[in-house]
């Protein structure tokens, strides 16, 4: 089996009002298994998460936003040897990801990160392009197990820093070695152009960085799980890291002949690429901005 079946997805969607309400109500979680103890958990709406189960407790990488963190905690405590959650991986600091963090915090268990996305957790922070404020988490919610460079579990779960600030300055994966599965949050965008979060850190470079980097850590074989989209494989990731080295290089030229976001625009840096993902204007624009973000810091 190479990228695994679902299991179960249950009808809801289907039954959805044509004119949802603002809130929706949280909808079942589909199950896709990727060996007898790993699977991603998708709550519709949320940001995928990966479950390792055994030991009578489950092992998350992410953990939805905090409206659907009761929903995920149900949906994993019924996997196939499912149960509480003992460990939380965050892959970086946005709310899709951290939202159980309180929840499993509370409980005594441990809330695994790099050191940077405890410290953005620690602080309030808006997003200067949309005015967009987050505030920081309570302390029970805060990472509570931070490392630099790369660590292990007993269980053999590898994990490390990915140090090209992909989309922010904290972002971590976690590996699978005994499974072949690479998680790896949302430095890579399964779905659509991507988030570039150059306010805490993340850059255009380092998107292609970390894909290359990547590419180290897998094989053939290897699922790639990203944050958002179907899980990936190698040929994906080698694909995106083309196209993000071309797009880089456009927008570097762009810079260096003095232009700004709105004529990176205008210039189409993406152009043969947007039929397959879609309108580039708000990625571009975020893109470029990285650049002086990354490159001039303190301007
Ligand atoms: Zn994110």
């Amino acid at each position: 089996m190479v990228l695994g079946a679902p299991v179960r997805r249950l009808a809801a969607a289907a039954q959805r009002p044509a004119q949802a309400p603002i809130q929706a109500p949280i909808q079942d979680a589909g199950i896709l298994r990727l060996s007898d103890d790993l699977f991603v958990v998708s709550i519709p709406g949320e940001t995928n998460v990966v479950a390792q189960t055994g030991g009578g407790g489950v092992l998350l990488v992410d953990g939805g936003s905090a409206r659907a963190a009761g929903a995920l905690m149900r949906a994993v405590s019924t996997l196939p040897g499912g149960g509480p959650v003992h460990t939380i991986f965050n892959t970086h600091w946005h709310p899709e990801q951290t939202g159980s963090n309180e929840l499993i915090g509370k409980a005594g268990q441990a809330i695994i990160a790099h050191e940077n996305t405890r410290l953005w957790l620690t602080t309030d922070i808006t997003w200067p392009w949309s005015g967009q404020r987050f505030t920081r988490l309570p302390k029970t919610a805060q990472p509570n197990k931070t490392f630099y460079g790369t660590g292990q579990l007993d269980s053999g779960v590898r994990y490390g820093y990915i140090p090209d600030a992909a989309h922010t300055d904290g972002d971590l994966y976690v590996h699978f070695p005994q499974q072949n599965v690479l998680a790896v949050g949302d430095a890579v965008s399964g779905q659509g152009w991507p988030v570039v979060d150059w306010a805490t850190g993340g850059w255009i470079g380092g998107i292609v960085g970390g894909l290359q980097r990547l590419q180290t850590l897998a094989n053939a074989d290897t699922r790639i799980v990203p944050a958002r989209g179907p899980v990936l494989g190698l040929a994906d990731i080698k694909a995106q890291y083309e196209m993000y080295g071309a797009i880089y290089d456009r927008l570097t030229q762009l810079l260096n002949k003095g232009r700004g976001p709105g004529e990176a625009v205008i210039a189409q840096p993406t152009k043969e690429f947007d039929e397959k993902m879609g309108n580039p204007d708000e990625f571009v624009r975020r893109a470029f901005e990285s650049l002086w973000a990354y490159l001039s810091p303190d301007a």
